[in-house]
């Protein structure tokens, strides 16, 4: 399926989406809506709202991940994004799409004890863990229902120009939802008791979006003659490298990774300065801003290219259930767990890349690009929805694409 389906037409592709997700008329209509939300609805999400923005809202095709097919809404506003994630989805599929996998998912809530002796402070709370993971636990119904919920804690210590500190921190299995806000809960929930038992004071009690413990790694092999031969693959790996060992163009390399990873996140309604943040302290784990993903080549010189990284998301819980398209993508998606849709989110993040550097390593991005920045620009300049497309080809053609060219053509 979903062959050329950047050549059909809005309701064909909306066709397609019906179709493969099996969506019900009411799905159908919000898909051929405006966004999603209303102002009764924006209003009751944020503070002295005056009405909405909307995005593009596109799909990327060709995705294998675990073997099994799936689209991927993605809401973005660059150009060129989608398209690229679909080819780069397109090549991995030849050696059987990405092999992703995410062991536990754990978030972390963070404790701050001033006024303690820290090692003395320490044993007392590890001496009382199963007291204070109980006490936890009261604090969420619905993960103790599930069996999930607080699982572990440890204690740090910590320097600081203001003195020693003692940092505690909670482990909790949060199921399907990103979890942010039953781990406040549950922080908050026993931080009295962890004053009595460490003698100090608890300052913070906060969620970590650190998540080191909702790691998700994955890899896939991308054909040779596909990427365009050996060179490519060669100049692949060299861009890599630069981007590994210069930060300067690693924050650029994991940019693009994020591209991918936070459109498909906007779509599903999540928290994406988690993710993002996250993304980042992750790359600098060594000490160094660093790639998140690794590119090699195999013994029959394939491309292999691999990532990690920590992945927050949520299936329940936030605007997940309340803003109706994000309903509906994660719907498209055919997800069932949050653990799912972490993985198809990082295997979005690695073709991502995998399209970016490819495309740097031979022609560049501008030819590409810019094709679809013209029609940005030609529309900017006002061009009418049927003259868009034209005006943007005679300016790539004329490698002059700026607003005055475009005015003068929408003029003529
Ligand atoms: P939430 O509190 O809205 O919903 C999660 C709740 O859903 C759980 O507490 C649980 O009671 C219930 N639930 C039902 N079925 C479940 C299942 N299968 N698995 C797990 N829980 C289930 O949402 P959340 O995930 O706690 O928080 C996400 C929101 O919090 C986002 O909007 C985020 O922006 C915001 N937030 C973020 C931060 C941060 O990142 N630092 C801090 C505070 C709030």
């Amino acid at each position: 399926m979903t062959t050329k389906f950047f050549e059909k037409s809005r309701k064909e592709r909306i066709d397609e989406i019906v179709k493969f997700a099996k969506l019900d008329p009411e799905e159908r209509k919000i898909l051929e809506g405006h966004g999603g939300i209303g102002f009764e609805q924006a209003d009751k999400m944020v503070e002295n709202a005056i009405g909405t923005f909307s995005f593009p809202l596109g799909i990327a095709t060709n995705f294998v991940i675990n073997n099994k097919e799936y689209l991927v809404p993605m809401v973005i506003e660059e150009p060129s994004v989608i398209a690229a994630a679909s080819k780069a989805a397109k090549i991995a599929k030849i050696h059987g799409g990405f092999s992703m996998k995410n062991d536990e998912s754990y978030s972390i809530g963070q404790i701050q004890i001033i006024n303690v002796n820290p090692k003395d402070a320490t044993q007392k709370i590890l001496s009382h863990s199963k007291e204070i993971l109980d006490l936890a636990n009261t604090k969420s119904n619905t993960l103790s229902k599930m069996g999930k919920g607080a699982r572990e804690l440890s204690c740090k210590e910590i320097s600081t120009p203001a003195g020693t500190m003692l940092i505690m921190e909670l482990l909790i299995d949060v199921g399907d939802a990103m979890g942010a806000n039953v781990t406040n809960t549950m922080c908050e929930g026993i931080a009295s008791l962890v004053e009595k038992i460490s003698g100090g004071k608890v300052l913070l009690r906060i969620l970590s979006n650190y998540s080191t413990r909702r790691l998700v790694s994955g890899s896939a092999i991308f054909d040779k003659e596909e990427l365009g031969g050996e060179q490519i693959v060669d100049n692949i790996i060299l861009a890599y490298q630069f981007a590994d060992n210069d930060e300067y163009r690693a924050v650029t390399h994991n940019k693009g990774i994020l591209n991918g990873i936070i459109a498909a996140a906007n779509a599903t309604g999540q928290d994406t300065r988690a993710i993002e943040a996250a993304a980042h302290a992750y790359a600098a784990k060594s000490g160094k801003y660093r790639s998140l993903t690794q590119w090699s080549k195999n013994s029959q010189g394939d491309l292999v290219g691999k990532i990690e990284l920590p992945m927050s998301v949520g299936l329940v819980g936030g605007i997940i259930n309340v803003h109706p398209t994000a309903k509906v993508c994660a719907k498209i998606l055919q997800i069932n767990t949050a653990s799912e849709l972490a993985c198809v989110l990082v295997a979005v993040g690695l073709a991502q890349n995998l399209s970016a550097i490819r495309a740097l390593a031979s022609e560049g991005i501008q030819k590409g690009h810019m094709k679809l920045h013209a029609r940005n620009i030609a529309a900017a300049a006002g061009a009418e929805p049927e003259q868009i497309d034209s005006i943007a080809e005679k300016m790539v053609q004329e490698g002059k694409i700026s607003i005055n060219r475009a005015r003068e053509l929408v003029g003529s």
